[in-house]
This record gives C-alpha cells, structure tokens and sequence, in this order.
C-alpha cells in the first residue's frame, strides 16, 4: 500500500479510537451523575414522607396515611419520576399504596422481602412493568436519644431510570456524532498537512531518484527548508554530483583511450602495409626484389597452365658495371641503376612485372608474351639504353652503359619456372660471351605457344 493511503488510514485509526475512548469514559461518567442525582432525590422524597408515616404508623392512623398516599396519587409524581409509594407493616403488608388495588395484600418481592428485614435503606436497580425502575426504601422508626428505637414498618418507592437511559441515549448520539465529525475534519487536516510536508516531497524525492537511475545524470531533487527529507535531497544531490562527475571523468577517458587506440591501430596498420612494401621491393630503384619475383615467376607460369597462354621472362646484366663504377664512383653507379630501372618503367605494360634480382641485375616478367615478341621488346629496350646519357651526382654527364638480355618462353624453353630461369641465364651468358649489348633467346625444347591446345 502507497504512503499516502497508509499514514492517513493509520492516523484515523488512532484518532478514532482515542476519541472514541475519551467519548466512552464521558458516557461513564455522566451515568454516574444522573444515578447520584436519582438516588438523592429518591431518599430526599422519602425522608420527607418519613415523617407523616412514622406519627401515622405509630398512633394507628392508617386512613390519614393511606389517604395522604393516594393524595400523592394524584400529584404529578411524573415529574419527579415517581412511579409508586407504598407504606408496609412490619409483616409486609400493604398499608397504602399510590395504587389504590393494592392495599391489604402482601407484598412478597425480592425487594420487599429484604427491605422489611434490614433496619437500613436499601437502593436496588430492577425490571418492572416493562421498564428500569429504582427502588429505595426507608424504615419508618421512632427513636429517642441512642435507643434503638421502634420499627413500625417501612416505606418503599420506586424511580422510573427510563428518562435517565433516553437522555444517555441522546448523549451516546451526540458523542458519536462530535466524534465522528471530529475525527472526519481531523484527518482530512491531517491528510491535508501530511501530504504537504512529507508524502509530497517524498514523492518527488523518489521521482528524482528513479530518473537518475533511468541514467538522467543532471537530474536533482528540490530542496527548499531545512527538515529530515529536505536533508536526504540534499545528501542524494551530492552523490548525485559525485556519481556523475566520476562518470563524465570515466567517459572521457574511455574516449581519449580509444583515440589512442585507434591512432595505434593506424600506425600499426600503416607499419604493416611499409613491412609488406619492404618484404617484397627493392629500396634502391623501388622495382619489385628477388623474394617477390621468384614467388610470382611461380603463380605465372601455373596462370599460363591454366590459360594455355604464353609467359617470357627477361634476364638483363648491366654489363661491365664494375668499370662504371670504379670509373664514376659508386654514387653514380646507384643513379645509373635508378635510371635504368626509370626507362624500364616507362617502356615496359603495366601487366609486366619488374624486378631487381641483384646488384645490377634485372628480370621482367611477361605476362602473355610469346618469345618472339620478347625478343623484340628487349631489342628495343637494349637500343634505349645505349642512348641514356648519364649523370652523376653532381649532375655532370658521365657517359653512357649497355645491357645484355637473355630471353626465354614457358612453355617452350623449360618445363618449370626454374627451368624458365635457368634459361634466360644461359641465354644472358650466351649474350655476355657474344660480346655484351646482345639479346639471346634461348632455344626452344618444346613447341612454340601457338601449338599449345
Ligand atoms: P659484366 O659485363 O661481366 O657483367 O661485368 P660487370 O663488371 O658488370 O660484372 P661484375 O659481376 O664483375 O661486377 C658487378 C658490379 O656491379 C660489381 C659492383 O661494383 C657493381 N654493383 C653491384 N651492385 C651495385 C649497387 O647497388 N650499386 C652500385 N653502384 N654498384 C653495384
Ligand atoms: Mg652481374
Ligand atoms: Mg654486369
């Protein structure tokens, strides 16, 4: 069950039942009062009787009593909630009555019985006639001095209560009521109140608490006075501070962290592609090296298996660079190898694969290109050469160089890419011992190209 119906509820309880208890011990109370009034208004009208009965009693004159007895009768006893009078001899009979009907007879009631037994009044409550009835009695004696006097009989009337119970009646209803209405205005003053002072600002309290925990950061409770609750706004504000400033601190770093990271993995990744760059060109003339070309001599020729179409390969020796060298200084002889690998480069289809496979040697792979194209090609490429003019680092003319060529085809000069250099090799020395500046293929041991099916 929410606060808000159970303080109010519980408050109405307790309120209800402290009125209810203050009400009740009002009723007792008031009770007690009338009864008290009752009684002494009952032995004051019998003490007043008292007198004339006892003379009467005493001389014998019971006419004059009964007849004041009936005279009674016919006063307005009501008022005085007198119901009956009657006078009884010491044997219990009755010597008047305000009921003309009973004179003479014997009165053999509880109350009766007692009352003519005792030598004092008695008062009891009893049920008569269809209603609560008061009875008192008096004995009628004579007494001189301490003496113990005569008994001539006793007095005996009773009170009608019912007026007593019907204003008790009326007061429990009353009493009720103002309870009631009390209880009703008090606790809508106590809702009233309650609800301003506590559940309110507790229900605000949890509201801000359930939209932090919904990750609201920035949100606060409201905090205006200075009781318990506005106290625990306050202390739930500053955790609330704290827990997101550590978190706005713990994104942030989380977020420099991954730049970092990112950064890292960039430069990782560009160290990477620089590592493959490396493993597979040369870093003076940035031609493909030896590791990659023999490694794509190898998926080429399987290529020309599968395609059945023709694949040459270049063996190209600068020749007597050693001369060169020597002659221009070694810094000269790196940017004759850069130009030389420039032209080649130039000359050369994007498909054909360039490679230094040594200090002033060169392989062209080509991809597609029967021998005798190849042959061509390189004819062309050796005239090239000899017509560079070359300069040395200071950028002053140093001369010219040759190449040599040794060429040779897949399938038609080797079995394997092996084979396929071995060939070009012997065609290159072929090329050297026939006096340099020379192309040589190398001699077919399979049929040409065109005859593959
Ligand atoms: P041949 O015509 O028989 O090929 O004569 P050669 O002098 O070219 O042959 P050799 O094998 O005797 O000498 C090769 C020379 O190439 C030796 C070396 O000085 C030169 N050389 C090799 N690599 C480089 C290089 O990277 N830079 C320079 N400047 N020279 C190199
Ligand atoms: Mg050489
Ligand atoms: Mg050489």
């Amino acid at each position: 069950m929410k606060l808000r119906f159970k303080v109010p509820l519980l408050s109405v309880g307790i309120l209800l039942s402290a009125t209810l208890a203050l009400g009740a011990l009002m009723l007792l109370l008031l009770r007690e009062n009338v009864e008290t009034e009752v009684r002494l208004r009952a032995r004051t009208f019998l003490d007043a009787l008292a007198v004339r009965a006892t003379a009467d009693m005493a001389s014998g004159r019971i006419d004059a009593l009964d007849q004041m007895v009936s005279n009674l009768a016919e006063h307005n006893l009501d008022q005085l909630d007198v119901r009956f009078v009657q006078v009884l001899s010491p044997e219990r009979r009755v010597v008047a009555h305000t009921r003309q009907f009973e004179y003479g007879t014997i009165a053999s009631d509880p109350f009766s019985v007692e009352a003519t037994a005792v030598n004092r009044q008695i008062l009891r409550e009893a049920f008569r006639d269809g209603q609560q009835i008061l009875l008192v009695s008096r004995p009628l004696v004579t007494q001189i001095g301490n003496h113990p006097g005569v008994r001539w009989g006793t007095l005996v009337t009773g009170i009608g209560l019912d007026r007593l119970q019907r204003v008790l009646a009326r007061t429990l209803i009353g009493v009720i009521g103002a309870v009631l209405l009390a209880t009703v205005l008090a606790a809508a003053l106590l809702v009233v109140v309650l609800n301003a002072q506590i559940i309110e600002p507790l229900r605000e309290l949890t509201g801000a608490a359930a939209s932090y925990g919904r990750g609201n950061l920035g949100t606060r409770a409201s905090v205006r006075g200075k009781d318990e609750i506005t106290l625990l706004g306050a202390t739930f504000n500053r955790m609330a501070d704290t827990v997101e400033s550590h978190t706005r601190n713990l994104e942030s770093q989380i977020l420099e962290r991954t730049r970092e990271l990112q950064t890292a993995n960039q430069l990782l990744a560009e160290a990477n592609a620089r590592l493959r760059e490396l493993a597979t060109t040369d870093g003076l003339t940035g031609l493909y090296n030896f590791r990659h070309f023999e490694a794509t001599l190898r998926t080429e020729t399987l290529r020309a298996d599968r395609l059945k179409a023709p694949l040459s390969l270049m063996a190209i020796d600068v020749d007597h660079f050693k001369e060169f060298n020597d002659a221009h200084g070694h810094p000269s002889g790196d940017l004759a190898l850069q130009r030389l690998a420039g032209l080649l480069r130039g000359r050369l289809r994007s498909g054909d694969v360039i490679c230094r496979t040594g200090g002033e040697e060169f392989a062209v792979i080509l991809p597609g290109t029967p021998l005798e194209a190849a042959v061509g090609l390189s004819e062309s490429l050796r005239d090239h050469v000899q017509h560079l003019t070359l300069k040395n680092d200071q950028g002053i003319e140093v001369g010219t160089m040759t190449i040599s060529i040794g060429v040779a085809s897949y399938p038609g000069s080797a079995m394997d890419a092996a084979g396929l250099i071995k060939a070009a090799d012997s065609a290159l020395y072929r090329a050297k011992e026939g006096g340099r500046n020379r192309v040589e293929a190398a001699p077919r041991s399979a049929p040409p190209e065109e005859e593959r099916s």
